[in-house]
């Protein structure tokens, strides 16, 4: 029963009744996009190889809600940061909270680790995810208002090892796309020798401060770790001589950097230094590393980056968990490909097409449509076309290798065409067997496929 709220109304405001508003399509908000059946092969792909390499690596997959407390981002990714200060979308909602969509998952992943205990199941639990996030940012070529992410987050051991590997299954993951990146890294020490350095990071800046950008100039006195990765090119300049975090780490954080340094060289796995590379959230500690791809001539793409957040967990309330993760850009990441021809694979979606002639063999068509596919056989047809011609046409388009044709006569004889896409020869056989036929004709293809393959290795 649809019972009507009297306490609430929505009101909608209608636009005006002039012809032209009524007449005007409404589109896509800005920053947004559609993501269109062309372009599917990429998505399919993309989580197919997350998921792949997510099972090699015994992480699970985990799916938090697009909309958080806006606390959560504001006490982990800093409230001074450009993400949380200017690019959220929040908004009261009804009840009177403060929400969020979120704009990554860092933060919501630890939430529900410590929300649902699994600091008592045996660490590192390591987690992966795909999924929306939200940035009220200017839209640019490649930057989306609402986009998509994908992430490995590796919560509960503190080891050098962990952020290594971690290093090592991103550039994989990019490999098998047959893209060849970059790997970047660096330490930015902890909240112990952290304050020291930036002391000399302000200091540096604060002699140069009138060359600044305006965001650089608040940095200054608001985070001024993110005065090394301005892309203004003057205040690039200037970072190119600013102190480095390396040299100023203490004991511990140095001796961890070169643990992971060490294991990226055991592993033969090539990486960069760069002294510059901060990430902009104010969870990280200790490692950072992005991983960059070459594009469309000579120009490089971030396709994703991450490190270690070893005092995320105890910020958000949780008990002290020490924690690595990763988030990779999906619209990036095709950009990429695209721009590098990467040809994805793509699978056949039938082995089979059912054409129809007549109203009476439509209709037959229909349940024998079920029955084959409930055979696990992959089926395609056209119960909207008329006419052999275009059926057989679109059967050709989609690849399949065979058409079952169903007409008034073979209605009366209870019988059915199986016609050989590759060589159009047609065979009449007993309606009933139909199913056993198919699948008998789509084994011999796949037998022979195998032995041809053997045959040539
Ligand atoms: P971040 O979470 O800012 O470290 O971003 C990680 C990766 O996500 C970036 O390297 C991009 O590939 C992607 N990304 C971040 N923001 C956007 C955006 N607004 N539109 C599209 N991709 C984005």
């Amino acid at each position: 029963m649809i019972r009507k709220n009297t306490k609430t109304s929505v009101v909608t405001r209608l636009p005006g009744k002039s012809k032209k508003s009524e007449e005007e399509p409404i589109q896509l908000l800005k920053g947004m996009k559609d993501i269109l059946p062309a372009d599917q092969i990429y998505w399919d792909y993309i989580r197919q190889k997350v998921k792949e390499i997510s099972q090699n690596y015994c992480f699970r997959y985990i799916d938090t809600p697009v909309l958080e407390k806006t606390s959560l981002f504001a006490k982990s990714v800093g409230a001074d940061t450009d993400i949380v200060a200017k690019e959220m979308f929040s908004f009261i909602d009804r009840g009177g909270e403060n929400v969020s969509l979120r704009p990554e998952n860092t933060a919501s992943v630890v939430r529900a680790y410590i929300e649902h205990g699994m600091i008592s199941e045996p660490q590192p639990v390591k987690l992966y995810y795909f999924g929306p996030f939200f940035r009220h940012d200017r839209p640019q070529a490649g930057r989306y208002r609402q986009f998509y992410q994908f992430g490995f987050e590796s919560l509960g051991d503190a080891s050098p090892i962990v952020d290594a590997q971690l290093i090592v299954m991103v550039r994989g993951l990019y490999e098998e796309f047959g893209l060849e990146t970059e790997a970047q890294v660096n330490s930015i020490g902890c909240p112990i020798c952290r304050p020291e350095y930036e002391k000399l990071l302000i200091d540096y800046f604060k002699s140069k401060r009138r060359f600044l950008c305006e965001d650089c100039k608040k940095r200054l006195v608001k985070n001024p770790l993110r005065l090394l990765d301005c892309k203004n090119e003057e205040c690039q300049e200037l970072a190119q001589e600013a102190p480095q975090s390396v040299d100023y780490l203490d004991d511990e954080c140095r001796s961890h950097f070169v643990k992971v340094l060490e294991y990226l060289d055991g592993a033969e796995m090539p990486y960069s230094l760069n002294p510059r590379l901060v990430r902009g959230l104010d969870y990280y500690t200790r490692t950072a590393f992005e991983i960059w791809a070459p594009g469309k001539g000579g120009h490089h793409n971030a396709l994703g980056g991450g490190g270690r957040y070893d005092n995320l967990a105890r910020l958000l309330g949780g008990r002290p968990t020490p924690a690595c993760g990763f988030a990779g850009g999906v619209e990036r990441l095709i950009m990429v490909l695209k721009e590098n021809n990467v040809q994805i694979p793509q699978e056949k979606i039938a082995d089979i097409y059912l054409a129809q002639l007549g109203e009476s063999a439509r209709k037959k068509a229909l349940k024998l449509y079920e029955l084959l596919r409930r055979g696990g056989i992959r089926i395609s047809g056209g119960f909207s076309k008329d006419g052999l011609k275009p059926q057989l046409a679109e059967a050709s388009k989609l690849g399949v290798a065979y058409t079952l044709i169903l007409g008034q006569k073979e209605i009366l004889d209870n019988t059915i065409l199986i016609r050989d896409m590759e060589n159009g020869s047609q065979e009449v056989v007993d309606y009933k067997k139909v199913v056993e036929e198919v699948k008998k004709r789509l084994s011999r293809i796949t037998n022979g496929l195998t032995v041809k393959k053997i045959n040539e290795s």
